[in-house]
């Protein structure tokens, strides 16, 4: 008979060649098969599991080995304390991104009807994170992939948030006309050689959404100056980007003539959204 804590064990130490959280990793997985939050395990190692719970838990396990990331097996991750569907047609929510939320918010009015627009929406978090936080914001949401979109309208229905409008569009080519008064992006911004592409989640993620030619920079350029035309006057512009691209990231700004140009670093201490604005 094989209990919880055992059969953990054991999963951890197949996982700890290839992942550096397999106990979590191993925890995580075996309350997705026995639908159950972390604490059940801690609080009843010694319950003996099915061997039919013990065959799909194994199969979960595999794939992990294989390297394939927790939140595409689970088919979900956690941002600003809301659960949201992934799957490998988007990029997974990091927690960096929640400073460009932090800040978004610092910008907008809780009670205006103010214009957002969220550029390469992807699984959709910046968008319905400020939609949810701001009913009565219109947000605006853009991605090139109709396959990441789907999966963006999903969230936004799991949210129940309906201040969202979805369009298929390389940033701003397809977008409705109009202005915004916060634009926001979380871009592709590692370099197309960078060696952090060949390991660990990123190998399983969509390319298109990761990586911009010009070392990474690509991207940033053309939202910086066609956002331009699409800012009311003093709205603001806020891109997340790498953590050694501030200096280049700042200069791009600079170039395009955004005012108040400033570089505001994440929780491990890295500079990591920077934003201006258009007067
Ligand atoms: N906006 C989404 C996120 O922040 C997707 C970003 C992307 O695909 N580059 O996770």
């Amino acid at each position: 008979m094989q209990r919880i804590k055992s059969v953990l064990e054991e999963a951890a130490s197949t996982l700890a060649s290839c992942s550096d959280s397999a106990l979590l990793d191993a925890e995580v997985l075996l309350c997705l098969i026995l639908d159950k939050q972390r604490s059940y395990l801690r609080a009843w190692p010694d319950k003996p599991l099915q061997p039919e719970q013990i065959n799909r838990f194994s199969t979960l396990i595999k794939k992990r080995q294989k390297g394939i990331p927790i939140a595409y097996i689970t088919g979900s991750r956690e941002f600003w304390s809301r659960d949201f569907h992934v799957t490998p047609d988007v990029l997974i929510p990091r927690p960096e991104t929640e400073l460009l939320i932090e800040l978004s918010l610092k910008l907008i009015p809780a009670d205006k009807p103010i214009k957002i627009m969220d550029l390469g929406t992807g699984s959709g978090i910046i968008a319905i994170t400020l939609a949810a936080e701001r009913p009565h914001a219109q947000v605006s949401a853009a991605d090139v992939s109709r396959a990441a979109l789907r999966i963006a309208r999903l969230n936004a229905n799991k949210h129940h948030t309906n201040n969202i409008q979805f369009y298929q569009s390389d940033w701003f080519a397809n977008a409705p006309d109009g202005k915004f008064n916060l634009i926001a992006s979380n871009p592709p911004y590692i370099a197309e050689n960078d060696d952090h592409l060949q390991q660990g989640d990123i190998r399983f993620e969509p390319q298109t959404a990761l990586c911009a030619a010009d070392q990474g920079l690509r991207d940033i350029k053309i939202i910086a100056d066609t956002a331009r035309s699409r800012l009311e006057a003093s709205g603001h512009l806020l891109i997340e980007h790498g953590y050694d691209q501030q200096g280049r990231v700042q200069a791009i700004f600079k170039h395009f003539h955004y005012d108040n140009v400033q570089t505001v670093t994440d929780l491990s201490g890295q500079p990591r959204v920077t934003y201006g604005q258009w007067n």
